[in-house]
């Protein structure tokens, strides 16, 4: 089982919760704690996060109307949100930004994706290699320079990086954003530090940058303290959140050093730069992508949809009425999202896929029926019947029979769960 699917049976569990009291919210945080320390995020701060969502959820009582799962849901992203910051807009104007973090973190690369990003704003840019310590650094930041075509400075074979930034802000005094890429280490040590704290005397950057892999672990909390202290961090650039890594590093980073994500990183070439989101990298980080537009959707889509739900509760399900709820589900989105909002997270992904393979055919076919045969699953019986329905919708005299058998399954399905209390209120029939 994945952690998303842990998280969202959690939330599931919590749907069928009257009331949100300590032993319920305790039982849900120990799913979040489980999918938030997979992700990588301190341990630390996980219990922190936790103990706040449990403070918050039970000091007030869960308004009226709105479902617990949605109540906490809600609780979880605000106090995540409080972490990461709500957004980024990047401001276009003149300024110096130093990028840091450790060796292979994708300081370089990011280096050249930003400058591009400000070029391809309107404004000029200026690349500086402060990257000392790797002979191969001076070559790679030139290279990335050219494919952005963006102004290099670099000075090959000096030694001295703070030597390096003060030259490059020279030759770059008429440019608008000048970046400065430094050296890095595969872990901080006295003397990355102290070049930095010269490099930054120097530059004195309007912006300090802390580049934090998507896959960094444990250590992004204690990386950016020390980060912060030496030269005061201000702000985190995720990178790689394209790969395996949930970013849970750089959720820890950036409550470490008390700062807000700025950019995200999504690949390797230039252009995948994105300023930062909070609601997909939440979802991304809890496992229940995009948390936020899920329970938008659903809301919507139940408002939007031509369910009647009077006419569903009096009726039994017909084909007619099934054919809406096609419909319905088809404007909330994936069939493996509309699950997974509303509880059932542990539908198994083949059933899904075929789901939703079926639904398109089922619609076919319900649609070359007549008015009367929609209304009434039993005239199928009458022969001739299937044969001409196979037939206008261009499948199979088994197919059409397969779809009836389903059919009642599923009508016995919905007729238990429309004495189901949870089910009621999410649809609102209650
Ligand atoms: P530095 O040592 O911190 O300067 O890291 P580099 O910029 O040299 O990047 C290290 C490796 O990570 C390179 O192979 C980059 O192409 C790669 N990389 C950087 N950012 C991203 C990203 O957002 N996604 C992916 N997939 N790879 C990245
Ligand atoms: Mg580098």
């Amino acid at each position: 089982m994945d952690l998303g699917e842990g998280l969202r049976q959690a939330l599931a569990k919590l749907s069928k919760a009257t009331i949100i009291d300590s032993k319920t919210v305790k039982e849900f945080n120990k799913s979040l704690q489980k999918a938030l320390l997979s992700s990588d995020v301190e341990v630390q701060l996980v219990l922190k996060l936790t103990d706040e969502i449990e403070a918050k959820a039970l000091k007030s009582n869960i308004p009226s109307g709105v479902d617990p799962r949605d109540y906490i849901t809600n609780i979880v992203y605000e106090e995540l949100v409080k972490l990461v910051g709500e957004g980024y807009v990047p401001k276009m104007e003149k300024k110096r930004i130093l990028m840091m973090g450790l060796y292979g973190s994708g300081k370089t690369t990011t280096s050249a994706k930003l400058a591009k990003f400000y070029q391809d704003r309107g404004l000029s840019a200026g690349l500086i290699c402060c990257d000392v310590s790797r002979p191969a650094a001076f070559t790679q930041l030139e290279t990335l320079a050219r494919q952005a075509n963006v102004p290099f400075f670099g000075m090959k074979d000096e030694k001295s990086a703070d030597k390096i930034a003060k030259e490059g802000l020279n030759k770059f005094k008429d440019k608008d954003v000048i970046i400065c890429d430094t050296s890095g280490r595969s872990s901080l040590d006295s003397e990355l530090i102290e070049e930095l704290k010269r490099v930054n005397k120097v530059f004195n950057p309007d912006e300090k940058a802390l580049v934090i892999s998507a896959d960094t672990g444990q250590i992004a909390g204690k990386l950016a303290r020390e980060f912060d202290s030496a030269v005061k961090v201000s702000g985190v650039i995720v990178t790689k959140m394209d790969g395996s890594g949930k970013g849970g590093g750089a959720l820890s980073a950036a409550s470490a050093a008390n700062v807000k994500v700025m950019f995200i990183g999504v690949g390797e070439k230039l252009g995948n730069l994105e300023s930062f989101n909070p609601n997909k990298f939440i979802g991304n980080l809890l496992g229940v992508p995009d948390i936020e537009s899920l329970v938008k959707n659903i809301t919507t889509a139940i408002k939007e949809s031509k369910i009647d739900p009077k006419k569903l509760e009096s009726e039994e399900l017909n084909f007619e009425t099934f054919y809406d709820q096609l419909e319905a589900m088809k404007s909330m989105g994936p069939l493996k999202n509309v699950f997974g909002m509303m509880g059932a997270g542990n539908v198994p992904k083949e059933a899904i896929e075929q789901g939703e393979e079926k639904l398109k055919k089922y619609k076919i076919i319900i649609g070359s029926m007549s008015k009367a045969e929609r209304r009434n699953e039993r005239l199928l019986h009458e022969p001739g019947r299937v044969t001409r329905i196979a037939k206008g919708s261009g499948v199979e005299e088994k197919d059409v029979r397969g779809m009836v058998a389903e059919f009642n399954k599923m009508r016995k399905t919905f007729n238990t769960l429309k004495n189901d209390r949870n089910f009621k209120k999410k649809f609102k029939f209650g």
